[in-house]
């Protein structure tokens, strides 16, 4: 990730109490969401922070617009991830992380990459779906329900139990010979 992802917070730290926002956004290089993010659109991060007390509260709101597949029906779509996060940076934190080379201005400015990009991560679904009621593919032609309807009748067999019942089929069909 770039490192527009860098806050500058010595205003902050000025102005104790005061809320400060800002807005960032960044393209996403392949691999940075996903194995196939299939993604250019820029994620965007609303920033706000103040400083208090020797500590730096930092609240942002992440939005990605990413490319993905539908678990049920394999359609290519694009989904809104938004995820949000508080974080607290004491300025002791700040200043060990300068320590490679001491520079205040340094101190003064907090990365965001790696919380992002844990943002981003924890917001991706396990199994994506297209829309909520995605009918998925036609268990027997494999035909896009949502698309089509086609003659297939649709057994009502659970699918967890299909393969036991093809295995019963099968038993079946031996003990007969
Ligand atoms: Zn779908
Ligand atoms: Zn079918």
């Amino acid at each position: 990730m770039p490192a527009v992802l860098t806050i500058d917070v010595s205003q902050a730290a000025i102005r104790p109490g005061q809320i400060f926002r800002q807005q960032l956004s960044y393209i996403p290089e392949t691999g940075d969401l996903s194995e196939d993010p299939k993604s250019a659109e820029p994620v965007t991060i609303a920033v706000e922070y103040s400083f208090l007390k020797g500590v730096y509260l930092v609240k942002g709101k992440v939005s990605a617009r990413m490319g993905m597949e539908c678990g049920r029906c394999l359609e290519p779509f694009t989904h809104l991830l938004e995820a949000e996060f508080i974080e607290q940076y004491d300025t002791e934190t700040v200043a060990d992380e300068s320590d490679s080379d001491a520079n205040v201005v340094v101190a003064e400015r907090i990365d965001l990459t790696q919380k992002v990009r844990a943002v981003l991560l924890g917001a991706v679904p396990m199994k994506p779906l297209c829309r909520d009621d995605c009918p998925g593919l036609c268990g027997t032609c494999g035909v896009p329900l949502a698309e089509a309807t086609c003659g297939c009748v649709q057994d009502e067999i659970d699918p967890r139990l299909k393969d036991l019942a093809h295995l019963m089929e099968g038993l079946k069909k031996k003990g007969v010979e």
